[in-house]
């Protein structure tokens, strides 16, 4: 009886200039298009690099394309004195609808911390983009068995304050970094076991209806063949899909997880 329609993103990373990011995004167009892709019934987003959103806009709307899409990270700044940062303004200029916030490349590569995620959710919200709170536990956390609870305290530590309307429109995606990159992917178990315990926690945090409105995705080596069993889990609401989301076929592929 929630709304949460599910919700294919692709994460394109330090991937692809613009040149090439046009002509992907062209390809999964057509790809789409020729799949009768029903967008009402499954989102798909792509997050391209910052460099590639002003031409992604332009093939968006002179097509008329549903795709929506994002920026891989955001200032937690509005403006001002922050060289080589890019604030969320910008980002609702350019059409974005989503922001990754918290990306384990950004929290382990930046040292991007829980309160800064918190500022840059803030951020997220104030100029209208619904933020993808990244979150997940790496393999040492993952083998001591203590998974779920690093993965709550990351979440606790990262959405701390904000209101449950706020909640209910973020997304959040269970990354495990062990699974990112690395062909390892989590079992369709593992998957709905964090997920299940994330909305729980929404639950006791916020209420029940809070929690049942926040979508939750899974992300970590999903393909087109693993897929249909990951999203089968009741509180798996999508996928955030890096390296085959290069691929424009196999994206609209799982895009297309249901059929
Ligand atoms: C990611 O970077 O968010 C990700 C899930 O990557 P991959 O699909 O390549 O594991």
């Amino acid at each position: 009886q929630f709304d949460r329609t599910p919700l294919i993103a692709g994460n394109w990373k330090m991937n692809m200039d613009h040149q090439q990011g046009v002509a992907l995004l062209q390809k999964l167009a057509w790809t789409l298009q020729d799949a009768k892709h029903d967008f009402d019934r499954v989102e798909v987003a792509v997050f391209p690099p910052f460099t590639d959103i002003r031409s992604v806009q332009t093939i968006v709307d002179g097509d008329e394309l549903k795709v929506v899409y994002g920026g891989q990270d955001l200032s937690d700044k509005d403006s001002g004195a922050y060289t080589g940062d890019i604030s969320g303004e910008f980002l609702n200029k350019l059409g974005c609808s989503y922001v990754l916030v918290g990306h384990s490349e950004r929290r382990t590569i930046h040292q991007e911390t829980d309160e800064q995620c918190l500022a840059k959710i803030n951020a997220a919200f104030r100029h209208d983009l619904v933020p993808v709170l990244c979150v997940g536990e790496g393999l040492e956390v993952r083998k001591a068995g203590e998974h779920v609870q690093y993965t709550l305290e990351q979440l606790r530590g990262s959405i701390k304050g904000l209101s449950a309307e706020e909640v209910a429109r973020l997304v959040v995606a269970y990354e495990p970094v062990w699974a990112i990159g690395t062909g390892e992917v989590a079992g369709p178990e593992d998957a709905q076991e964090m997920a299940e315990a994330i909305r729980k926690d929404l639950a006791d945090l916020y209420d029940s209806e809070t929690a049942a409105a926040t979508r939750i995705l899974y992300g970590g080596s999903v393909k087109s063949g693993n897929v249909g069993s990951i999203l089968k889990g009741k509180d798996v609401d999508g996928a955030l899909v890096g390296g085959a989301s290069l691929d424009a076929e196999e994206f609209a592929n799982i895009a297309k997880f249901e059929q």
